[in-house]
């Protein structure tokens, strides 16, 4: 592909700059990602491109809606909904959506940009996409939230549909949303089909799909810990956030053995000296899900300690953040490897600032961006997609082998192409190999299918 311009980090993130000044979240992903893929590109002829950059960067389309709907009490309220079919290069968009108050195009467009090279990695044929609204569910009662959706769906079902675009749940969006959801598309379409992932067992859903992006994550610490020679049993973990993928994080930790000391959310977190038990998760489960509460309640019901704040001051070997976005920055970094930390996996999108990653790695400690480490959840995502076209539904045992071996060959892929350039296998750059990786088959894919 021949380019006007020369193919150079700064050129391709002052595009972003020029056309969206505001948007610091999307920038941020971006660079994360070219810092490492852009010199890989100018060393080889087929990817040394600017124009295939300017593309890369560039979501396909932009859906921005109006979202109207009445609460219990009668008042009309009025959202904004969005979804970023960022690229079809793969396979049809893929990518959850999320329901919060900070929801906007930067944040949207960060993760669908991330979301694409996740999607590759998982060697399933899935675009990468992601939607939301800032519609607040906190203290929302159930029938306010089912209109909510329902009237989100009014306007995005013209724009999905099982082999274009299949939207899955994020933060504030879990089974019950999904339901909703489901429920409004197959009223207005009249057909029963896999147009979302996450959906309830009994209409579609796959085993393990709620488990999915924690289960994944520890599968990839575990074989991260292994290539490194430790052991995963009796380390300690540092786990922030207590919704979905936090509670399986939790969960698989306690099931490898590992010990548990903390779970947060965005008034403070817990501290469970001896680690976190089976029974205590599943109190902490019932407390988040079925009463909604907070997690600093945990200390009317167990053993523990709750403090404001972030739990990274708490020493530990392994940390997995797992609540949302920049939620630890570098002072945090400094904390927490001044209390020997060896390994960061995110299980949120992004949750480390660039300066506390920049640190990880000055520092040796292998870290892994999320693109990586929680595709778990995309990935049985891929296959209820699967079960759903073939009309089957497989055990937990089977989709449990399937998501092991695909957080396997991820690893793998991490460890390929994150090697150092001196060619040291004892030091893996997952951020690198990551990036790399999950660009080869999206731009192979792109040059292949023309410059349109
Ligand atoms: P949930 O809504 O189930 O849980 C979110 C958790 O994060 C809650 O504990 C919430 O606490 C906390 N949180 C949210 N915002 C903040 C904040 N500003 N400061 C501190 N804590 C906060 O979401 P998920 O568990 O599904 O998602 C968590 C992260 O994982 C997100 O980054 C998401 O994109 C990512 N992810 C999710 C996948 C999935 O399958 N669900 C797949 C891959 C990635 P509070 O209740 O106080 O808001």
């Amino acid at each position: 592909m021949k380019s006007e311009k020369e193919l150079t980090l700064d050129a391709v993130l002052e595009i972003i700059k020029k056309r969206d000044p505001d948007q610091k979240e999307f920038l941020q992903a971006a660079k994360e990602v070219l810092q490492w893929i852009i010199p890989f590109a100018k060393s080889s002829d087929k990817y040394n491109s600017y124009a295939l950059f300017e593309r890369l960067i560039e979501p396909e389309r932009i859906i921005q809606f109006r979202v109207p709907w009445v609460t219990d009490d009668g008042v009309s309220m009025t959202n904004r909904g969005y979804r970023i079919q960022f690229n079809s290069a793969l396979g049809p968009y893929k990518g959850g959506l999320r329901f919060h108050p900070e929801v906007n195009l930067s944040i949207l467009k960060f993760l669908a940009f991330e979301q694409t090279f996740k999607n590759s990695l998982t060697g399933l044929p899935l675009g990468g996409g992601k939607g939301g609204s800032d519609f607040n569910p906190k203290g929302r009662s159930d029938s306010e939230i089912m209109r909510f959706c329902q009237s989100f769906m009014t306007e995005l079902y013209r724009h999905i549909g099982p082999d274009t675009d299949i939207p899955a749940g994020d933060i504030g969006v879990g089974a019950a949303e999904i339901g909703y959801l489901f429920g409004q598309y197959k009223r207005l379409t009249s057909s029963f089909n896999g147009v979302l992932t996450g959906k309830g067992l009994s209409f579609g859903g796959s085993q393990l799909r709620p488990e999915a992006t924690g289960y994944g994550l520890l599968y990839f610490v575990e074989e991260m810990m292994n290539t490194a020679g430790d052991e995963i049993k009796d380390a300690a973990v540092i786990i922030s956030g207590s919704g979905n993928v936090a509670q399986y994080s939790c969960q698989k930790a306690i099931e490898l053995g590992m010990k548990v000391l903390t779970m947060s959310d965005s008034d403070g977190y817990i501290v469970v000296k001896d680690g976190i038990t089976e029974e205590q998760l599943e109190q902490i489960m019932e407390l988040k899900n079925e009463n909604k509460g907070r997690i600093k309640e945990c200390t009317d019901l167990f053993e523990c300690e709750f403090h404001e704040g972030t739990p990274w001051s708490v020493e530990a070997e392994v940390a997995l953040p797992c609540a949302t976005q920049n939620e630890l920055d570098e002072d945090h970094a400094k904390t927490l490897v001044e209390n020997g930390l060896k390994y960061l996996a995110e299980g949120a999108n992004m949750p480390c600032t660039d300066k506390a990653v920049a640190y990880f790695m000055e520092n040796d400690i292998r870290f892994v961006p999320g693109k990586a480490s929680n595709a778990g959840g995309v990935s049985v995502s891929g296959l209820e997609m699967t079960q759903n076209a073939m009309r089957l539904s497989w055990d937990s045992d089977r989709v449990d082998d399937e998501l092991r071996q695909i957080m396997h060959r991820i690893h793998e892929q991490c460890t390929t192409y994150g090697k150092s350039d001196d060619g040291d296998d004892d030091v893996i750059n997952y951020e690198k190999g990551a990036a790399i990786a999950g660009f080869i088959k999206v731009a192979d894919a792109m040059i292949a299918q023309g410059s349109v």
